[in-house]
């Protein structure tokens, strides 16, 4: 992870582009989101079938890579240690939705009750 960050910051730093507001990364963040999100507009592709569309295989990594790569450039210009903030927040989710019982049932399209259940009681947790 590392040297992706230095990678991002020679990117940046080359371009002079290393003084972007956090703010403008976020926008960039949600654009390249819904470019990728766009692939899937008007249809419910399952995994089986976007690895077999070579098209929208490619498209799909090239916005994935872009979505990732202005995470990581927000990282970089907060100096945040991006594997930290990964690995703190999936211990997070670890408490907050305990594989054991998220196993048993499972988040499946239609089968989001339990997810959203626990999901509500964090978010009133912290409003009070
Ligand atoms: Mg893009």
């Amino acid at each position: 992870m590392r040297s992706l960050e230095k990678r991002v910051d020679g990117f940046l730093k080359a371009r002079d582009w290393n003084h972007l507001r956090p703010s403008d990364l976020a926008k960039s963040i949600m654009i390249e989101g819904a470019e990728l999100l766009e692939i899937f507009q008007w249809s419910s592709m399952e995994i089986e079938d976007v690895l077999k569309d070579e098209y929208k295989f490619s498209e799909l990594k090239k916005e994935l890579a872009d979505v990732m790569i202005y995470c990581i450039q927000m990282s970089v210009l907060l100096k945040l240690n991006t594997k930290k903030i990964i690995e703190d927040k999936l211990a997070l989710a670890d408490q907050k939705y305990p594989a054991d019982l998220m196993k048993k049932k499972s988040v499946k399209p239609g089968n989001e009750s339990l997810y959203l259940k626990i999901k509500m009681a964090h978010r009133a947790k912290r409003k009070s």
